[in-house]
């Protein structure tokens, strides 16, 4: 049928418009297939859980549970899936907070001594007593950058967990910062198993994870580096990470330094 629309046009716009219409098509799909992935990938990530919950109540009500050594055994383990639930819906909501067109962040001359210092405290008793080493080199020149103080501190803590559930006992955490150029650099290196190469460009996405069982039996939700690097890009920065298998895994953080 003859379109009115394209009269005046030549050949060579209708082959763009029409390469323009089929790409957004082929966009559009993408995302569906994104959005079922996602629901699916959640689904079974509250599956996991409730079904264990599920199977050790109905061990309890058949009265096949019977010491109180092992009633206390099955309310930790309640107890310890209730807190996987618990850090899961969390990080979900926390996500889709970050991801509102309509969020911002709360602004102001952030000092990076603080963040690091803030996060250190909070995760160095833990991590000294799981027996890993934790060691750090703060810049002598104090950095500043534009920054959501809470925020950043939550990313430096979401990465000082990860190379503590990650660690083995008797190994090292190194946090350091200084300043290249107009950026100002943050690094945490642990000397835990690494990442294989083949997993390295997946582990932003939401709930990848390299090992299933490893990390949800460590507490993880799968979410906490999609959560990082999105707070970071709203500070227009950027998260790298570096690793080898048996070596450690080093995440990098770069801001702009207040004023660049
Ligand atoms: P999780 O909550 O499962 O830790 P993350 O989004 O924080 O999820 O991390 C994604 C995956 O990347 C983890 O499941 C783990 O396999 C891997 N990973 C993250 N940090 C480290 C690390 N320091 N050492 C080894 N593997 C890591």
């Amino acid at each position: 049928k003859y379109d009115w629309r394209l009269r005046a046009k030549g050949s060579d716009e209708i082959a763009e418009l029409s390469y323009a219409v089929n790409q957004m098509s082929k966009d559009i799909q993408n995302y569906q297939q994104q959005r079922t992935k996602f629901f699916m990938d959640i689904s079974h990530e509250l599956r996991t859980p409730l079904t264990y919950f599920k199977g050790y109540v109905e061990a309890v009500l058949n009265g096949m549970v019977t010491t109180e050594e092992d009633k206390k055994k099955y309310l930790h383990l309640l107890y310890n899936q209730s807190g996987q639930l618990q850090r899961l819906v969390q990080d979900l909501s926390d996500l889709s907070q970050l991801e509102n067109e309509e969020f911002t962040l709360q602004r102001t001359r952030t000092s990076i001594e603080t963040v690091m210092v803030n996060s250190l405290e909070f995760m160095g008793p833990s991590i000294e007593e799981k027996g890993i080493e934790l060691t750090y080199e703060l810049s002598p020149t104090p950095l500043y950058v534009s920054g959501d103080e809470q925020r950043l501190q939550q990313v430096i803590i979401n990465l000082l967990e990860n190379a503590k559930k990650y660690t083995p006992a008797s190994g090292t955490i190194k946090v350091s910062t200084y300043q290249d150029k107009d950026q100002c650099v943050i690094e945490v290196a642990d000397t835990g198993p690494g990442i294989p190469k083949k997993d390295l460009p997946h582990i932003w996405e939401r709930l990848y994870r390299v090992e299933k069982s490893r990390s949800r039996d460590t507490g993880g939700s799968g979410l906490g580096l999609t959560i990082c690097q999105k707070i970071v890009a709203l500070h227009t920065g950027e998260i790298t990470v570096a690793s080898e298998e048996g070596v450690g895994t080093t995440f990098q953080v770069r801001l702009p330094v207040w004023g660049s």
